[in-house]
């Protein structure tokens, strides 16, 4: 017998409330009924985006919502700016190429966060430069951009500051509008607790002049339609109606919570995971700007981080992520995103231990849960 537990980054576990809600029968989107629904889920994701502009809910996975932002504010020719510090910052760059801007790349060393002094630098050099794109969570990676301050940065300059909020959005704090954040988008199947295939984006005034001019070629993610659809409460193409009934669940779910709740309990679960790794002689890849949506560890010397991974997953239905990009094989990520309390934590901490020890790793068995029990005990 083997029972199946999620601790990856994306997706995350689904709440009983929200599977139940996944299991009714289909209603029609254009009725009152599916209407109130949609009013009710819009004011549920501002207030998670801590916004009060309009929140459009895109049928695609957290990506369309990247290429929603890059199609609406861009045109061919513009110049724009990335932060990447992993997987998900080079998307920005890719997603650029792919509409014929070329962006200036601020690298940012993987497992690092980044200065604002230093894209204040970038900004000051390159002038005309109408967006900023940047990550939240780089879940690649386990780092949490302070893009509070790099907001600060970006708000004193024309362009705007888009977000990839995917993995971060309902984990840690991310206020929007107090921070002066342009464009911030997000996925349904991270720190929202529900499935794949919701794509959010919202835009602020000063974004939406940008959408007004651009000129990128767009139809299906022409945030113009989703305007004019919202304003009537409605969508311009079949809604994911199943998924928007389930979001309205989830947001119920986090309302009831609060939101700063939500923040404490990741950042104590965040902790405890830290702290485990720590006492099982791991050395975490973000030490400096850790997330607390996900814990990035470094495979230690001598053990194969995939068989690792492998073995959790195969051999006890634990499943935990691996290294992705030029990290591949050499760290594992624990997410603690969602719908994850302290045991399931503690869950992934003893699995992980056993699989250590069968795979002849030295270290003092029950050190990591111990570590971790003592942060959540407090
Ligand atoms: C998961 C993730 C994405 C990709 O989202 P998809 O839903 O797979 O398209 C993008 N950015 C970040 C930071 C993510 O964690």
């Amino acid at each position: 017998m083997k029972k199946n537990y999620l601790l990856t980054p994306g997706p995350t576990p689904l709440p009983p409330e929200i599977c139940e809600s996944l299991s009714r029968p289909i209603i029609h989107h254009r009725t009152p009924q599916f209407q109130a629904i949609l009013k009710e889920a819009e004011e549920g994701l501002k207030a998670v985006f801590q916004t009060k502009n309009d929140v459009f809910m895109l049928a695609s996975s957290g990506t369309g919502a990247m290429e929603a932002a890059v199609v609406n504010l861009l045109s061919w020719g513009d110049k724009a700016l990335v932060i990447e510090g992993g997987k998900f910052g080079e998307r920005w760059t890719e997603l650029c190429e792919a509409y014929g801007i070329k962006p200036i790349v601020l690298k940012v060393e993987w497992g690092k966060g980044l200065d604002p002094a230093v894209l204040k630098e970038y900004l000051n050099k390159e002038h005309a430069i109408k967006a900023v794109f940047s990550t939240l969570c780089e879940t690649s990676t386990g780092v949490t951009f302070d893009i509070k301050a790099l907001a600060q940065v970006v708000r004193e300059t024309e362009a705007v500051l888009v977000v990839d909020a995917i993995s971060g959005l309902g984990a840690v704090d991310l206020a929007m509008d107090d921070w002066g954040v342009d464009v911030v988008v997000c996925g349904s199947q991270k720190g929202l607790m529900l499935p794949p295939g919701l794509g959010f984006i919202s835009a602020s005034k000063k974004a939406w002049k940008l959408v007004e001019e651009s000129k990128c070629p767009k139809y299906y993610f022409d945030l113009k339609s989703a305007k004019k659809a919202i304003d009537k409460t409605d969508t311009p193409f079949t809604p994911a109606i199943g998924l928007i009934i389930a979001l309205n669940e989830a947001l119920k779910i986090m309302r009831s919570e609060g939101l700063d709740a939500i923040f404490k309990r990741h950042k104590k679960l965040a902790e405890a995971t830290r702290s485990a790794m720590l006492a099982l002689k791991l050395e975490l890849f973000a030490p400096d700007a850790a997330s607390d949506a996900v814990t990035a560890a470094k495979v230690p010397q001598g053990i194969d981080g995939e068989k690792l991974v492998k073995a959790m997953r195969d051999e006890y239905g634990v499943t935990i992520a691996g290294g992705q990009g030029e990290m591949k094989g050499k760290l594992f990520r624990i997410a603690h995103m969602g719908y994850i309390s302290e045991f399931d934590i503690i869950l992934g901490i003893s699995c992980l231990e056993k699989v250590f020890k069968k795979m002849g790793y030295d270290f003092e068995l029950g050190s990591g849960v111990k570590a971790a029990q003592e942060v959540l005990l407090k």
